[in-house]
């Protein structure tokens, strides 16, 4: 459970320079921004996803959908057409009826 998981407002090093992050898709890969200006695109960080495993990573067809969770508006990888949750829900046990548990589901305004 120490796996380093990025989250949205984090701070890392790309290519030498100090990036926040922006935008956290699935499958490892996060938008960070320098304070230069300068924005990449992260892939590859290998922190455990379960949710591309549930939708078999191994179709690079599967798409991103909004997540099913109602309050919800992180992105989600969904297998075919289906609805999903993101990490954030799955993790906090969302059912996609009531109202969002994940912690930071409302644009994390806190530090
Ligand atoms: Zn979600
Ligand atoms: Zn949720």
């Amino acid at each position: 459970m120490t796996s380093k998981r990025p989250t949205v407002g984090q701070w890392m090093e790309v290519h030498g320079e100090r990036c926040k992050i922006v935008k956290v898709l699935p499958a490892g890969t996060v938008d960070v921004e320098s304070p230069s200006g300068a924005s990449y695109r992260v892939t590859g960080l290998g922190f455990p996803d379960r949710k591309v495993r549930k939708a078999r990573a191994a179709r690079s067809e599967g798409g991103y959908c909004n997540c099913a969770c109602p309050d919800c508006f992180e992105i989600a990888i969904s297998g075919h057409g289906e609805p999903a949750m993101c990490n954030e829900c799955e993790e906090a046990g969302c059912d996609g009826e009531s109202e969002c548990q994940a912690p930071g589901a409302y644009g994390g305004d806190g530090e």
